[in-house]
């Protein structure tokens, strides 16, 4: 990593879905040499800050409004200082991060993100799933279903599940009544396949809950599971045990691309 800023600076650091090791090394060397490290407590482990040296202040951001987390950051960024806000999987996706880059532009600070894997990702790694498979979907829809934030228009569920695509449903899991009524109304089966993933790659606290789009509303209601979850409906989920996979071109003998040329197709006698 380059030199320290003269700037004052926040940097706006992805902690991951929850497991400590899915922060990137770039975050965590950040982390590593920290003054100031404001997270959103809600979500993210205070152990993504085990890397934070002693002298570092380190504050849980759930009971602050959007002024005092900006407020907070303006009085850490002192030149030469390292001033972290560690936020949830990606910054970027359902993460305030303009509303709190606004004020820092505002007052003269410097800003640069380092990303994080977003808990979509991590949902479909812990269940071993593909967000895109060749003849199936080459489409992922990051979506949530409408509440207190009004959706925009072109963006109501009905019409982005009408694609048949990957749908990752953010900060939903209490509107599984509604996106079964979607759903259906947009063309998909009752017995669609859905994955629920509670607390994604947590330590010990994961919880996978694979069903249909009929089923998947009492299956998390019996394991209890009422928040912190991501659902994925897909037409790729399950495709590791179907028979009639179809594969993917990039490693096909018969396909010539940038570093690797076709073998000879077989003639009927060779083979
Ligand atoms: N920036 C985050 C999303 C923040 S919005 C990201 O990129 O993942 C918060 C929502 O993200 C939750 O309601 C839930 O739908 C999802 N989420 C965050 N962490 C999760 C995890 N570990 N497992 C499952 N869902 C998670």
């Amino acid at each position: 990593m380059s030199g320290q800023s003269l700037l004052p600076k926040v940097w706006f650091v992805g902690a991951g879905p929850g497991d400590p090791d899915l922060v990137t090394v770039k975050g965590r060397d950040l982390i590593a040499r920290a003054d100031a490290i404001l997270f959103a407590g809600s979500l993210v482990q205070a152990a993504a800050t085990q890397w934070a040296p002693a002298h570092c202040e380190v504050m849980d951001s759930k009971d602050m409004t959007l002024e005092q987390i900006t407020d907070w950051l303006i009085e850490k960024a002192k030149p030469g200082k390292t001033v972290i806000r560690l936020q949830t999987g990606d910054p970027g996706l359902y993460g305030a991060l303009i509303e709190m880059v606004q004020p820092l532009d505002a007052a003269g600070i410097a800003v640069e993100v380092v990303p994080g894997v977003s808990s979509a990702m991590a949902a479909m790694a812990c269940a071993v799933e593909s967000l895109t498979l060749p003849e199936v979907t080459q489409t992922v829809i990051l979506t949530r279903v409408e509440g207190r934030t009004p959706m925009p228009e072109g963006e109501s569920l009905r019409e982005l599940a009408s694609h048949h695509s990957t749908l990752c449903l953010f900060l939903s899991i209490t509107l599984l009544p509604i996106i079964q009524t979607e759903l259906k109304a947009a063309g998909w089966a009752d017995d669609a396949p859905v994955l629920v993933v509670h607390k994604a790659s947590w330590p010990g606290e994961q919880q996978i809950i694979r069903g249909t789009l009929a089923d998947i509303r009492e299956k998390c209601r019996e394991a209890k599971i009422n928040s912190q979850a991501m659902i994925v409906v897909s037409p790729t989920l399950g495709a590791r045990h179907w028979p009639d996979l179809k594969k993917s071109k990039l490693y096909d003998a018969g396909f010539t691309h940038r570093f690797r040329r076709a073998e000879r197709p077989k003639t009927e006698e060779q083979a």
